[in-house]
């Protein structure tokens, strides 16, 4: 499938909606929609895809939270697309058991959690082909007064779930911000005012999810691997997520070497060595910050993993982005069923 900008790459929200829309309306049988509406007025779906059957179901979760991370998003679609209509985005008839995930498996996929940040966006994807990853970050992560560097940009990022901009002064807002009020922001992944938290709490205290995964994108500056999967092995995660966790880590990593990814092996010390250099909450020194996935373990017990596919590199075009990060959606279907 050759990746084709509103066609089979579908990440903007005024793409995406009218297919979400379009998916109620014909298959309504299967397909239930929630929404929450972000200050903006930009709205943020939940689409949870199910067939009518008594059968005990499996309930799977995938969101997508940042904004400047558009595969996840066309990947969810197409993903969707494949399971609601039998067709992937450019007509083919899809290859997967349709009717038995469909059977087992309740899914609920928020393929844009930020439409407000992602509208902003100057590409459809980030190929590294237009802008050098210094000016992907600041348009990313915005421009702080007196322009300092990128680096002094990244630490106000993750030091600030949420900022004042009547205060905090920023000279840019970047894409990944969403906006929570006439001069408040909120850092989606991390602050739990956002809509992602909003509309994933909603669902989650209904279905008590089985799995949960994150579409992100990263790693702009690898040479030899672009792919990652991670998951926090913290003393807050139930042990028994984290074995599940485990298991779905394997499965996604053999499903990226079939489609020709070149992963990271595994790191299982991602999230603590992390920690070191984020602890903005002075109540807990010893715990890195924790983020929107770890909430899930910690009050729903659901097993949560990262998926990381490389983002604004020229070694991995758009059409590479789409496929692995739905051969990682496909590899937890696969284990559900
Ligand atoms: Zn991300």
């Amino acid at each position: 499938m050759k990746t084709i900008a509103g066609k089979t790459w579908l990440g903007k929200p005024d793409e995406i909606n009218p297919k979400i829309l379009e998916w109620q309306k014909q298959f309504s049988d299967i397909v239930t929609l929630d929404v929450e509406k972000q200050f903006s007025e930009d709205l943020v779906y939940a689409i949870t895809v199910t067939a009518p059957t008594n059968t005990q179901k499996k309930n799977f979760m995938v969101t997508v939270p940042h904004a400047h991370e558009p595969a996840g998003t066309a990947a969810a679609m197409n993903y969707l697309n494949e399971i609601i209509t039998g067709r992937t985005l450019d007509g083919t008839a899809t290859k997967l058991p349709r009717e038995e995930i469909l059977d087992k498996i309740r899914l609920t996929f928020i393929p844009l959690a930020n439409p407000f940040g992602r509208k902003k966006s100057p590409v459809d994807w980030w190929d590294g082909s237009k802008y050098s990853n210094e000016e992907f970050g600041y348009i990313m992560k915005g421009r702080l007064l007196n322009n300092p560097p990128l680096g002094i940009v990244g630490e106000f990022w993750h030091y600030h779930p949420i900022f004042n901009q009547a205060t905090d002064r920023l000279e840019n807002i970047g894409i990944v911000w969403e906006k929570l009020s006439d001069s408040f922001y909120g850092e989606p992944h991390f602050y739990k005012g956002c809509a992602w938290w909003k509309i994933v709490e909603k669902l989650t205290s209904k279905f008590y999810y089985d799995l949960y995964i994150e579409l992100h994108q990263g790693m702009e500056e690898w040479q030899d691997m672009d792919t990652l999967v991670i998951h926090p092995r913290e003393h807050w995660i139930p042990e028994v997520a984290i074995e599940y966790a485990d298991k779905v880590e394997a499965k996604i990593l053999e499903n990226w070497k079939k489609v020709g990814a070149s992963p990271h092996p595994g790191d299982k010390d991602y999230y603590q060595r992390a920690g070191k250099g984020w602890l903005p909450d002075l109540d807990m020194p010893s715990e890195r910050f924790k983020m929107s996935g770890d909430w899930l373990s910690i009050k729903y017990g659901t097993p949560q993993l990262t998926i990381e596919v490389q983002n604004n590199n020229q070694q991995t075009d758009a059409e590479k982005q789409l496929l692995y990060q739905q051969a990682a959606i496909e590899a937890c279907v696969a284990m559900l069923i």
